[in-house]
């Protein structure tokens, strides 16, 4: 029997990077992923093919709507090649999951393929084409997590679909309609909304992505029924019924009503769930929550002392960065040093367009925790950038402390806001003012100037160029 300081049991952005972590710092080190390829729901199924769909059809849809604008004509009709486009991502996907294969070699890390589960606290079952038994100092679950479903909708995954299948269509839909207003509603709802779907989005809550600031809420809102998305919220679904290619689907509205939608296709997108089947973690006396999550204490350990568990599996935010922060601190716990995660600065984005980006505390948080703050806040379509590219929807908006100016959190919708929400992480890593960030030159012109100018009205409301 092989023998390891360290057995990861899952391959995604989690047990990837906790593998290369623990390879870095000496520690023999296996890992077992299920599936014959490796990465998990972010490489295989989720951010990398979504962020792939949703760029092809951002370059479609600029194509058709936006190059005359811009003064290119394209003689003929401009047409969809969805098979085409989803080899595309494919190929993304391929070439991501491979790289992960050359890190495992390079890091020399042993990977099985199999299901993983626990014999006990030391030994884990891998059983694939073959059943093999590995022994493991320490072991780290990070086996992820997926899609919720509803009671009442069975996932045919023809017609009533998760995001797996909807990242996979064989066809456009005429008219998508989508269970759930949050992250990946949004996202693949956009994509099929520009590949020329209706597409009617029905939001339990009384805002889309309603974890987010609601300012953040109301002006994505605004541009989605700009670009004619039928969004329905404080509607809670109460069935869903397929009759031949026909779904219906019944919500309950605020008032009490129930309300029908048809269409072809239906994408459930109501979150995702931890995922331990098959891991026999009672054995290795690992502890499960009631809603399913492996119990961790602040260390990422289990009640098992020497089992470690990250990412989607365990409370906090569904994000691949916060799985590898995870992987990483577990890595060098095990290693005996010292880590930190500062969970308050994991930055959330929707990478839909706008994109819409978020670090550290919201509006309604501040509220309800009694903080006094101030706002600072600064349109995107007041920048010389914005206009160049006509990129016009969206703002900056920076919350800081009213006393001490520390700034708390950062809101912001426009374009390319999933890349210049980096720079608040930074300002809040190192626990910026609003004034400092406010008297750095940032380059013009760039959608980055709308984070200064935010900061200058949250100083002393004395924006430049509004
Ligand atoms: P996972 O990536 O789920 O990996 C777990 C792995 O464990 C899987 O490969 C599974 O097969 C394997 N496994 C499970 N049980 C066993 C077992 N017993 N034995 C062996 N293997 C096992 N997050 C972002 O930050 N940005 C995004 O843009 C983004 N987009 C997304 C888009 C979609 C459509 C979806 C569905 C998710 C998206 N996410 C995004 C979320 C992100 O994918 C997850 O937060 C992330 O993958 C979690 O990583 P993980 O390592 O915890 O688990
Ligand atoms: P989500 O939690 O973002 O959104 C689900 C939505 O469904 C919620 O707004 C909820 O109120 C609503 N809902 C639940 N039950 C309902 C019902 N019966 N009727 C109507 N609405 C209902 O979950 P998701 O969009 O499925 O995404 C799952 C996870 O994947 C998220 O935690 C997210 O962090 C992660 N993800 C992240 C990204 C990203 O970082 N860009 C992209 C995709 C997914």
């Amino acid at each position: 029997m092989k023998s390891y300081d360290v057995a990861i049991i899952g391959s995604g952005p989690g047990g990837y990077v906790a593998a290369i972590r623990c390879a870095q710092l000496g520690m023999k080190t296996a890992i077992i992923e299920k599936y014959s390829t490796l990465g998990g729901t972010c490489l295989n199924v989720g951010c990398i093919p979504s962020k792939a769909l949703l760029d092809s059809s951002h370059h479609y849809e600029d194509a058709v709507k936006h190059f005359e604008d811009h003064g290119i004509e394209i003689p003929g009709e401009i047409k969809v090649n969805l098979e085409k486009m989803i080899g595309r991502k494919q190929a993304v996907v391929d070439q991501t999951t491979g790289g992960i294969d050359f890190l495992m070699t390079k890091n020399k890390i042993d990977v099985y393929h199999g299901v993983g589960a626990f014999k006990d606290a030391t030994h884990i079952t891998i059983s694939g084409d073959s059943t093999e038994e590995i022994e493991a100092k320490y072991s780290i679950i990070a086996t992820g997590s997926k899609p919720t479903t509803l009671p009442f909708a069975t996932v045919d995954k023809e017609r009533i679909i998760t995001s797996t299948e909807a990242l996979k269509l064989k066809e456009i839909p005429k008219h998508l309609i989508i269970i759930g207003g949050g992250v990946i509603g949004l996202e693949l709802g956009q994509v099929y909304k520009r590949l020329g779907s209706d597409v009617t989005v029905i939001e339990y809550m009384d805002r889309i992505i309603p974890t987010m600031d609601g300012g953040l809420s109301k002006e994505l809102n605004k541009v989605f029924r700009k670009q004619k998305f039928n969004i329905n919220v404080s509607h809670k679904v109460t069935s869903v019924q397929r009759s031949g290619d026909e779904i219906t689907v019944t919500a309950e509205n605020k008032k009490g009503e129930l309300v029908e939608f048809k269409g072809d296709y239906c994408l459930v997108s109501v979150g995702r769930s931890p995922y331990t089947a098959g891991l026999n973690a009672e054995s290795a006396g690992v502890k499960l929550t009631d809603r399913g999550q492996v119990e961790v204490n602040g260390h990422l350990q289990t009640s098992a002392s020497n089992i470690y568990a990250i990412g989607d599996v365990v409370k906090g935010a569904m994000l691949a960065h916060k799985a590898e922060e995870e992987g990483v601190f577990v890595a060098e716990s095990i290693a005996g040093q010292k880590p930190h995660i500062d969970y308050n600065l994991i930055p959330g984005v929707v990478y839909t367009w706008p994109e819409v980006a978020s670090v550290g505390k919201t509006e309604e948080q501040l509220k309800e925790l009694g903080v006094a703050y101030k706002s600072g806040q600064f349109p995107m379509r007041a920048l010389g950038r914005s206009r160049a590219s006509m990129d016009l929807d969206g703002f900056v908006k920076i919350l800081a402390d009213e006393t001490t100016d520390e700034v708390l959190g950062v809101h912001m919708i426009g374009a390319r806001c999933a890349d210049l929400i980096a720079e608040a992480v930074v300002a809040m890593e190192f626990r910026a003012s609003a004034e400092d960030i406010s008297r750095m030159s940032h380059a013009h012109p760039t959608f980055a100037e709308a984070i200064k100018e935010a900061a200058l009205a949250a100083t002393e409301n004395r924006a430049l160029h509004v």
